[in-house]
């Protein structure tokens, strides 16, 4: 279960850094969604062969013990410590509701590939599987495979392990039977593993979101920052979601040990001449020598409990932890259980940007739009998920508007990038979530509307008439910022160059409109404003907010540059900051 294997440390300085200092959102605290009793999550503990204390089993709902290995003969399982695992499983006496699980496998564990490679020998194996689960009164298999097609353990591997590990996994279901649990346990790049063609055959899988890190880099970060290593918690969970596996069957790994420079530690608050820091960015505590040099990534009740709310905020199916270990442990394994278990409230709430989800964003995009708008969106796709490391919302992505109020409703924001509702239901939707106050920000083509638009509530929200006339090619504008009494353009020059886009211009302006307050506009000194397809003149406002609605336009939107430049970044963030602050209030 712990990786021990560590490529070179990867660091990314991002945008994210640019923007943090730019400014921290200041937000009304949400309403804390918890109360006390039972959750459906599940708390998976591995509990060893190796050590010798017995677990408390009301802080848990599953324990996998370690391990199983797949015998010499590659068609069976042998078991080690077996006495201890009936120990372990006489738990349930005390506390019915207890699941016990075999995990097979571990770190350095082999035989897999010559086990999975041929049915005969995954079937013996499945059904010697089914054997142990009848003979202990196991409640199902955990494989912990590492990994499928890689030797770094200096185990046996091939190049058709990834598929074999699919059919293995068909197998063992099969002779599992349905009312079994079969699991397994993967490494946080969601590699090695065909998800897609055994997802279903798995009640759950167990991510190691930990061991992420060299020796100057902390190994379970929750976010990225300059002290994470080459992946985080939370970009575990998106490989595994962007992998094909549903949240709803994702649970989330989190080590009770520390890693660095000395290597594994479970005593990390036992180390001398050390500083214990708290990283906000990451989420995590770290420990820092004279030089002030990271030594050591840690956990403590606060990066756990932040850990369990990220859980609960992404609708995971729960959380596990390598592993039970010692009494030293145990204000780790009860926060755990606290509020994935009992649904109490983390005990760490936001005193900063971002130690919480505080509300959903969702971004939709049609991958099947002109290229110029779907190259600008996957842009903003990149640009507002980073910004979601540090300000604590959920970025949600969709390919088309949902046709469903319900849906909408639980967004603060929903962002358009050059796409709009087109059936009667998702047009109904859209127009409902906003005038019961929905968030919207739509970009560039979301304004786009001509006569067979036939959306006449459309123009009413937008607050101007249909589309007159663009600038052709693309090109950078000078553009007039007109207020900076709105929170919007509060922070931005009253003057700037813009990065090059097509711009349209409307025919009423929105200016027209009592409800509109114009943001920004394009400057009258860029008339003539364009090369083949030329605007002379004209009212010219690119970004405005109507102030009936929760809603931002922004004009831009075409091409691969909206996002090189500083200033138009800020409008963006402020922007997006302005919606989502003014939904979350209501
Ligand atoms: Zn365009």
């Amino acid at each position: 279960m712990k990786n021990m294997f560590f490529p070179g440390r990867m660091c990314s300085p991002s945008i994210r850094t640019l923007l943090t200092a730019i400014a921290l959102l200041t937000v009304a605290t949400p309403s804390v969604v918890a109360g006390d009793g039972d959750t459906d999550k599940v708390v998976v503990a591995y509990v060893t062969s190796w050590t010798r204390t017995m677990p408390d089993p009301t802080v848990m709902t599953h324990i996998n013990y370690a391990f199983g290995h797949v015998t010499d003969s590659f068609d069976g399982v042998r078991i080690d410590n077996p006495s201890r695992l009936r120990q372990i499983v006489a738990l349930k006496r005390q506390q019915p509701a207890l699941r016990v699980v075999l995990s097979v496998g571990g770190w350095g564990s082999g035989r897999f590939s010559e086990m999975a490679a041929t049915a005969e020998r995954r079937r013996a194996f499945a059904r010697d599987c089914r054997r142990v689960t009848d003979e202990f009164g196991l409640d199902g298999i955990d494989i912990d495979w590492e990994y499928p097609t890689q030797s770094s353990a200096g185990i046996s591997s091939s190049p058709d392990d990834t598929r074999h590990f699919s059919q293995l996994m068909h197998d063992l279901r099969q002779a599992l039977g349905d009312d079994r649990l079969l699991t397994c346990a993967t490494v946080a790049s969601a590699r090695y593993i065909d998800f897609r063609s055994c997802i279903d055959c798995l009640d759950w899988v167990n991510v190691m979101a930990y061991d992420m890190g060299g020796a100057h880099a902390h190994h379970s970060a929750l976010y990225p920052s300059d002290i994470s290593g080459w992946m985080t918690s939370s970009e575990a969970v998106e490989a595994h979601l962007a992998a094909g596996i549903p949240s709803e069957k994702l649970v989330m790994g989190m080590p009770l040990y520390g890693r660095g420079d000395i290597g594994y530690c479970e005593r990390p608050d036992t180390l001398t001449g050390v500083t214990a820091c708290w990283h906000e960015q990451s989420m995590v505590p770290y420990l820092t020598d004279s030089e002030r040099t990271m030594v050591m990534g840690y956990e403590d009740e606060r990066s756990l409990g932040i850990k369990c709310q990220y859980i609960l905020d992404h609708r995971l199916r729960g959380g596990m932890y390598w592993e039970y270990g010692d009494d030293h442990q145990a204000p780790l394994r009860t926060a755990v259980c606290r509020i994935l278990m009992r649904g109490e409230a983390a005990p760490y709430p936001a005193d900063y940007a971002g130690s919480r989800v505080r509300f959903r964003a969702l971004f939709i995009y049609d991958p099947s739009a002109e290229p110029a708008h779907v190259e600008f969106d996957l842009q903003a796709l990149d640009f507002f998920h980073k910004l979601s490391f540090g300000e604590g919302f959920t970025y949600d992505v969709r390919t088309a508007c949902p046709a469903s109020l319900d849906t909408l409703r639980q967004y603060a924001v929903v962002v358009m990038l050059n796409v709009l509702p087109h059936s009667p239901e998702a047009r109904q939707a859209f127009e409902d979530y906003m005038e019961q106050g929905g968030g919207w920000m739509g970009f560039h083509a979301t304004a786009y509307n001509d006569r067979n638009t036939r959306w006449p509530w459309l123009g009413r929200f937008l607050g101007c008439g249909t589309f007159l006339c663009n600038n052709w090619p693309p090109q950078p504008a000078l553009v007039d910022v007109e207020t900076t009494a709105h929170p919007v353009t509060r922070t931005l020059p009253r003057q700037w160059v813009v990065p090059a886009s097509e711009f349209y211009q409307f025919s009423p302006s929105p200016r027209a409109s009592e409800d509109v307050e114009v943001l920004v506009s394009i400057s009258p000194k860029m008339y003539p404003f364009g090369i083949k397809d030329i605007v002379t003149y004209g009212d010219f406002p690119i970004v405005w907010t109507n102030r009936r609605y929760r809603m931002v336009y922004l004009n831009m939107g075409h091409g691969g540059e909206a996002f090189i430049d500083a200033t138009q970044n800020l409008l963006f963030t402020n922007a997006f900051r302005w919606v989502a602050m003014g939904a979350i209030k209501k």
